[in-house]
């Protein structure tokens, strides 16, 4: 016998339903047996007039409980449930708290009425796990929303809070005290009447609207074959009788839960949850963190300054050039102007944040900081001069940071007298769009500073991860790795557009030679510049992008890289002169073309990726496999539907995986360095 995880009380003639599975009170079997034998009770006990739905805890319903929808389901199965809540003769009401996700939304939506708390938040998140509601969720919300704003929202997962689901009609009242008195309330307040979504027709709308709608989400939603059939489902609600169109909503979940890209997004969806839940800082109680000090306003300090001010935090912005700090404080204004001009933030909120910032050359300030983020210059010497000031003045506990991309973390901290206190925050460029932080480990970093570091990445909003101190980390290693597979291939036959085109093809946002030219070549250029007296001369060296670089092509910056970039057209456009450019580097190597198809720039890409991890992952670098994925998804564009490198790598298996290396290692000549698969493959089965 399972725990019950559902308990049952009263309230005079109204039940208690209480759902009790914690933490997020999960809709598991066993919640569903508990709910649907409570609804049974209710409709036996003559002396009950209702019940209320309610979640102990926290919250409501959090989501489905996603290990399931890899296996057969158990009965009951939800749309069971919410049928019996609908052919009870007597009124329930769900009580929302928390959230009410997925199957949790759908069964306060196979409720007669919906009592929330202002902090409440509802949605239906399944199609970014690559499924459409399956409990009636795209026949119910149109009902109550009409057709178009079930779209938008369904397709987006968009969560709604409480205020905003009254406004749409989603939410029947808030309860601003005691909610479950508030519930008990209006179920009284029903007299047993019943009020089956079901039963009330699909608001009116004009085609063009629901067009426009589904057009938007397709794109939004990368045409992902989830979306569509989204739309094809909310479409069919004002068209079918709603028990044909539940079927078909019911068949159509069944047949995703199982498909590739569902089990791609769930192994996703998991690896992400767990990424800032690092087993190896259990116990560690994060330093607090309220004001928050950036030292350096340019690109990435400014960006940082804003991701910390809209998260609430007080920002000192510090600066050694009186003009460069105008210049970030400027930065920080036009940024929040615009969210207000484009309606994406209200005036009191952009002022309330601008007025947490205080900008100053004045370092002493920086004793009120609980955390320091050092954004200057990529030079050693540069920063331990500033972490030599920051200790200075900083007060004694406070966690302090660098954002540095490739720079050693030890040498940053030996700078100061408490390397125990200094971590690596890795912000990607613009520091308050890009999702990925990451969390860098030198040898001395304190587990309270690294889990303060982890804690600021979710109030920022982030996809937090922890590495450990190599040069690029996780993320930049990989891609490196990625990129020099792609260089070597074009150096071999294959063009820059023809390796971007399959990449994409595959799933990338963008090419690798595409994303070079955005981000500029004369960094990575520099950086070579810098190693080639340490470089191992057995290796093998494409010049291509140093001549690229030669020729002043640094990129869409120069208005040429890989790609030209005339002002009058829109986006990379193939450039002859490059073709020109990568001939003669072959002919100096005398490397003749042969052709490359997409499968095989695809696999090769794939497994540079694949055998960089599995160094990483020896090297304890990356202390998970998952990671890796998280660090791909969130930080480079690879796409989610594919569940990340190492889930990709887990699909091919050892033998085919082990054969791909084989080959990469025969392409990428000497000084390819060999990972062990193991280490990949070995963590976790698939969810
Ligand atoms: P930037 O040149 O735009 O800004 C650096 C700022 O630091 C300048 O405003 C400069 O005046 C200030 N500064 C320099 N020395 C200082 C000192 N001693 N005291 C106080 N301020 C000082 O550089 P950026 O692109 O913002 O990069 C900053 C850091 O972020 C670097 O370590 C870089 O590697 C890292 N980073 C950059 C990116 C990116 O894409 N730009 C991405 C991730 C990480």
């Amino acid at each position: 016998m399972s725990e019950a995880r559902v308990h049952v009380e009263r309230d005079g003639d109204i039940a208690i339903i209480a759902i009790d599975n914690p933490p997020i009170n999960a809709g598991s079997t066993a919640v569903r047996q508990g709910v649907l034998a409570a609804v049974q009770q209710l409709e036996a006990d003559a002396t009950l007039r209702g019940a209320v739905l309610i979640g102990a805890g926290s919250t409501f319903i959090g989501g489905s409980d996603l290990r399931e929808f890899g296996q057969p389901l158990a009965e009951p199965q939800l749309p069971a449930v919410i049928a019996a809540i609908e052919a009870c003769s007597k009124p329930v009401v769900a009580a929302l708290h928390g959230a009410a996700l997925g199957g949790g939304f759908e069964l306060a939506l196979g409720c007669d009425a919906r009592v929330a708390v202002p902090g409440a938040v509802v949605g239906l998140p399944e199609v970014t796990l690559g499924i459409i509601p399956g409990a009636g969720g795209t026949q119910r919300l149109p009902r109550l929303v009409g057709i178009p704003r079930a779209i938008r929202m369904i397709c987006s997962g968009e969560r709604l809070a409480a205020v905003a689901a009254l406004e749409a009609g989603i939410v029947d009242a808030l309860a601003d005290g005691d909610l479950r008195a508030a519930a008990v309330a209006h179920a009284r307040s029903l007299a047993g009447r019943k009020q089956r979504l079901r039963e009330r027709a699909v608001p009116p709308a004009d085609a063009a609207a629901i067009d426009e709608a589904a057009q938007a989400a397709l794109v939004a939603g990368k045409r992902r074959p989830a979306v569509q059939l989204a739309i094809d489902a909310v479409i069919k609600s004002a068209r079918a009788p709603i028990d044909e169109a539940l079927a078909e909503e019911r068949a159509v979940f069944q047949r995703l839960r199982l498909s590739r890209e569902a089990f791609a997004l769930r192994h996703q969806f998991f690896a992400e949850r767990d990424s800032a839940r690092h087993p190896s800082l259990e116990g560690a109680s994060p330093r607090a963190v309220q004001r928050v000090a950036v030292i350096g306003a340019g690109t990435m300090g400014s960006g940082i300054a804003i991701a910390g001010l809209e998260a609430g935090y007080d920002v000192l912005l510090l600066e050694q050039d009186a003009a460069a700090l105008e210049r970030g404080a400027t930065r920080i204004h036009e940024h929040f102007v615009g969210r207000v001009q484009s309606g994406k933030l209200k005036a009191a909120t952009a002022a309330a944040a601008e007025a947490r910032l205080q900008a100053s050359l004045d370092w002493s300030r920086l004793a009120d900081a609980d955390l320091v983020i050092e954004a200057v210059f990529e030079d050693l010497a540069v920063k331990r001069q500033v972490f030599e000031r920051i200790d200075a003045h900083a007060r004694p506990g406070a966690a302090l940071a660098s954002n540095t991309s490739y720079l050693d973390l030890d040498a940053i901290a030996a700078a100061t007298r408490r390397p125990q206190d200094v971590i690596g925050l890795h912000f990607f460029s613009p520091a308050n769009v890009m999702k990925l932080l990451e969390v860098v480990r030198g040898k001395a970093s304190a587990p309270d500073a690294l889990a303060a570091g982890l804690a600021v990445g979710k109030k920022l909003k982030k996809m937090a991860l922890l590495t450990g101190n190599a040069f690029g980390f996780i993320g930049n290693r990989i891609y490196s790795a990625y990129r020099r597979q792609c260089e070597f291939m074009i150096e071999e036959g294959a063009t820059p557009d023809q390796v971007d085109a399959a990449l994409q093809r595959f799933g990338f946002a963008m090419g690798p030679f595409a994303v070079a030219d955005l981000s500029g070549l004369d960094i990575a250029w520099r950086m070579r510049q810098a190693q080639a007296a340490t470089r191992d001369t057995a290796a093998r060296y494409v010049h291509i992008p140093d001549r690229l670089c030669e020729a002043g092509r640094l990129g869409r910056k120069t208005g040429a890289g890989y790609y030209a970039y005339p002002p009058a057209a829109k986006g990379p456009q193939v450039d002859p002169a490059v073709q020109v450019l990568i001939e003669r580097c072959r002919a100096d190597k005398g490397i003749t073309a042969r052709p490359f198809d997409d499968a095989e720039i695809v696999r090769r890409a794939m497994l540079a990726i694949v055998n960089e991890a599995a160094l990483l992952l020896a090297e304890g670098v990356a202390e998970r496999a998952t990671d890796v994925d998280v660090a791909l998804v969130n930080g480079y564009g690879f796409p989610r539907w594919e569940g990340g490198p190492v889930f990709w790598a887990r699909e091919q298996g050892e033998a085919a995986l082990s054969a791909g290396v084989d080959e990469l290692a025969r392409c990428s000549g000497p000084g390819f360095v060999r990972g062990a698969l193991r280490h990949v493959l070995s963590e976790g089965a698939q969810t």
